[in-house]
């Protein structure tokens, strides 16, 4: 993230996109991504950084106001870190199943691989309204299922993220309409096991 430069609104500089916009395809449209990251992520950034602006916040780590903000700040500050964090969870050459520490704890806490697949994919269609669904584990590696509404991040909840699905319909709608099941069921094959286990091994 940039120093902060209040004078020009620059505090949060927007994280490029760690792929081609196309590369997550077919799973994710180039269209989908260009609208996504571009527009929509590139967005709440901008917005943080006019509202952060002559306030306790204007110095602060993005984690710590995703923390501690409430209101506009807290949704725009946790729908950037959300979506640096979704973007960096997809690759185009993932590794598609969880192993080590992760996997134990995975078949220990679901039961099995798929069954966590299974609970995790109900929570993200069923989510009611724009939101998210967090796979999550607190500090002892105990591992949940997580649905928030709008911006909501288990942060809040001392947990640690470790991967999520966005279910908000601009993650989706240009691809699969108003499929969003399609759209989280399609997505599985691009989450990177590697990533997820790595935030795994080194919660706090
Ligand atoms: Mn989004």
């Amino acid at each position: 993230m940039a120093t902060t430069d209040t004078a020009t609104l620059t505090r949060f500089t927007p994280k490029e996109l760690p792929y081609a916009y196309d590369a997550l395809e077919p799973q994710v449209s180039e269209e989908t991504m260009r609208y996504h990251h571009d527009k929509h992520y590139v967005g709440y950034v901008d917005k943080l950084n006019t509202l952060i602006v002559d306030t306790p916040f204007a110095d602060q780590p993005l984690e710590d106001i995703v923390l501690s903000a409430d209101g506009a700040i807290y949704n725009n500050a946790a729908q950037a870190w959300n979506h640096e964090f979704f973007f960096e969870t997809l690759s185009p050459a993932p590794q598609t199943n969880p192993d080590g520490a992760l996997r134990s704890a995975i078949e220990r806490d679901f039961g099995s691989f798929g069954a966590m697949k299974e609970k995790m994919t109900g929570m993200a269609t069923g989510l009611f309204g724009s939101g998210w669904a967090w796979l999550a584990t607190d500090k002892a590696g105990k591992l949940s299922i997580v649905a928030e509404s709008n911006a909501g991040n288990p942060m809040r909840q001392g947990l640690v993220p470790l991967m999520c699905f966005d279910v908000w319909e601009h993650a989706y709608y240009i691809d699969y309409r108003n499929r969003r099941a399609e759209a989280v069921q399609a997505l599985w094959d691009r989450i990177d096991w590697k990533t997820v286990g790595e935030r795994y091994e080194r919660r706090r």
